[in-house]
């Protein structure tokens, strides 16, 4: 049994692993308080109790490190890659539904220790065309994709919904970043996408950034025009990659994601990048823990 004051020292010291143990031992001060006010006839010491008791209350209500004040709405929750309040290692903090960010499974990763696995089936992609549709959505430049592309592996058929590019790279290949990742996003379902990574090195001029760069939205916003895309044109003519199991980069983290990152990185000039860099600001979460994980290798 903890007197008041022991109680309160011990919080005060961190010596509770958990608020809830604290709140267990506040219990049982409570109840020792109860039996003490049957038995007690001084008002002075029932006043010195009562005291106690809203000290008590206070203390409960103040104890933020519980799990359970972690808002369980993520309507409108902020977030950022590197912001002192919302940045990457408070994600799994800001909302109930962020809490993926903090799970077993989570992208991006050092590609190293690859294992080679000719039984994984290839990616076959039907990129179509797109009209042009650029959003800064405050984290990333996401170019959006009408309806008809997709992408298959094995019998799986895989939507195109988007493309968007991190600065640096997201991954890194034997702790190496690129200076720029492009990530196509495709969905099955809501449980099943597939997410394509791109790395760029710095060389010949990127034609679709020699045609949009200069109409990137800077700040949040979005610039359109009528201007057919060529999404097949988008790709590096070999198809080898990478593959494992991870989750979205970016809040909610959800464990969903299918990682396919190409072997064959593609090309934008120094400038370009420089110019990209500019706009993105560090746009990358850092490399997640594999835990257990392998990452395969297709040819
Ligand atoms: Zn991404």
């Amino acid at each position: 049994m903890f007197t008041f004051s022991e109680i309160i020292y011990s919080q005060a010291m961190h010596n509770y692993a958990t608020p809830s143990e604290l709140k267990i031992s506040l219990f049982n001060y409570l109840s020792s308080i109860k039996s003490s006010l049957t038995e007690q006839r001084n008002p002075m010491k029932k006043l010195k109790f009562l005291f106690g008791f809203v000290v008590i209350a206070l203390t409960i209500s103040a104890c933020k490190s519980d799990k359970t004040d972690i808002p369980t709405s993520c309507d409108g929750v902020h977030w950022s890659h590197n912001g002192s309040e919302d940045g990457q290692d408070k994600w799994p903090d800001l909302c109930t539904g962020f809490s993926a960010c903090g799970d077993e499974n989570q992208s991006p990763v050092n590609i190293t220790g690859v294992v080679t696995d000719a039984s994984l089936p290839d990616l076959h992609f039907s990129y179509s065309t797109t009209s042009t549709e650029i959003e800064n959505n405050g984290h990333a430049i996401e170019f959006s994709c009408d309806e008809g592309s997709s992408l298959s592996i094995g019998s799986l058929q895989y939507e195109l919904l988007q493309f968007h590019y991190h600065a640096k790279s997201e991954h890194q290949l034997n702790g190496q970043y690129y200076p720029l990742e492009v990530h196509f996003v495709h969905r099955a379902s809501d449980t099943d996408f597939a997410v394509v990574g791109v790395f760029f090195e710095a060389g010949e001029e990127n034609d679709l950034f020699s045609e949009f760069l200069a109409h990137f939205p800077v700040e949040k916003g979005t610039y359109t025009d009528t201007t057919a895309i060529d999404l097949a044109s988008l790709l590096p003519e070999n198809k080898s990659f990478y593959h494992y199991s991870g989750s979205l980069t970016t809040p909610p983290c959800s464990e969903v994601v299918q990682w396919y990152v190409l072997k064959e990185a593609l090309t934008a000039s120094p400038e370009q990048l420089a110019q990209f860099e500019g706009i993105l600001k560090n746009n990358y979460r850092n490399v997640q823990a594999l835990n257990g994980r392998q990452i395969f290798s297709k040819e």
